[in-house]
């Protein structure tokens, strides 16, 4: 080869080389780039979602770093505890969403509902609920501060949230009606810290049709009931016990939570996580092998989940 063309072809090649160095430096800025924007616009619009919380910059950190077909996945199955989660805006509470659902769907579904968490038994649970791949609700209190970030855990693993007040003791949450708020706030504001919103789901201590709170209020359960549907809220009491209320064994926890769902569509089954009920946790695979065995699917509550009211005592 001459060696002039040797040089012009050289200078050729880097002219191109050149070009196109320029060209993807005017591009660039112009190409789409998932992940960066997505985190920008949620972390707009879930700035509520992201109150002093480790568990968003956990989430937005993951997003950052991602290449497009992580993102895709994170909308999909890990969507959950995120900015992007859906239920951090739908399950919030709001006196403008009042359509509530009091009848079965029909389906065959267990809702598990663990009042008094979280506690040292929570992070069993949580492993339990995973192994047999089931959703449930938790109704927590605020008495046991060394758990909290089992709230944020189990809502990140797709679980639901409620509010069962902070102190859980009768003589203080019916003292009064406003005894009651100042409680539930307590509350609310330890779940807003671990899930960033309040959520919409309630239960009262004792269920709504107790009669413990007329003994300090009379007639508390009618008036609360009242407003705080009114104030957007729904409170969801159970149509079957596993009975850990009192002591049991595992083998009759079993018992009472499989015989009593018998023929029952929407179970919506009360359970206890607290340091002393370890029977439950023992009896929980029982529970739910039972169930998954005649077809019954394990869900979280939801807006659309059937509410069951128990009569009100006083
Ligand atoms: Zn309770």
């Amino acid at each position: 080869m001459p060696r002039h063309t040797a040089v012009l072809t050289f200078l050729m090649f880097g002219a191109t080389i050149l070009g196109l160095v320029g060209l993807w430096r005017t591009l660039s800025p112009l190409l789409p780039q998932a992940p960066q924007s997505a985190s920008q616009t949620s972390g707009q619009a879930g700035t509520s979602a992201s109150e002093g919380q480790s568990a968003s910059s956990e989430a937005s950190a993951t997003r950052s770093g991602t290449s497009k077909p992580e993102a895709s996945k994170t909308e999909t199955s890990s969507v959950w505890g995120t900015d992007a989660d859906p239920r951090n805006e739908d399950f919030a509470v709001s006196p403008d969403k009042t359509d509530w659902n009091y009848e079965s769907n029909g389906e065959k579904v267990v809702y598990l509902t663990f009042d008094d968490g979280p506690s040292d038994n929570t992070s069993e649970v949580l492993d339990i609920l995973d192994q047999y791949d089931c959703k449930a609700t938790f109704f927590v209190v605020g008495l046991e501060p060394d758990y909290y970030d089992m709230i944020s855990e189990a809502y990140k693993r797709g679980h639901t949230i409620g509010m069962h007040t902070y102190s859980h003791d009768y003589a203080t949450v019916y003292a009064s009606t406003t005894a009651y708020y100042e409680d539930l706030d307590a509350i609310a504001r330890v779940v807003k810290q671990q899930i960033g919103y309040v959520p919409c789901f309630i239960r009262f201590p004792g269920g709504s049709s107790n009669t413990i709170s007329a003994s300090y209020t009379s007639g508390i359960m009618t008036t609360l009931a009242q407003e705080v549907q009114e104030q957007g809220y729904q409170y969801y009491d159970w149509n079957v016990s596993c009975g850990d209320g009192a002591e049991h064994t595992a083998d009759e926890l079993v018992d009472y939570a499989t015989s009593e769902g018998e023929g029952v569509d929407n179970i919506i089954l009360l359970l206890h996580d607290s340091t002393a009920k370890d029977t439950t946790v023992e009896a929980l695979p029982r529970i739910i092998e039972h169930y998954q065995e005649q077809g019954y699917a394990f869900k979280a509550i939801d807006r659309s989940t059937m509410v069951p009211h128990h009569g009100i005592g006083n």
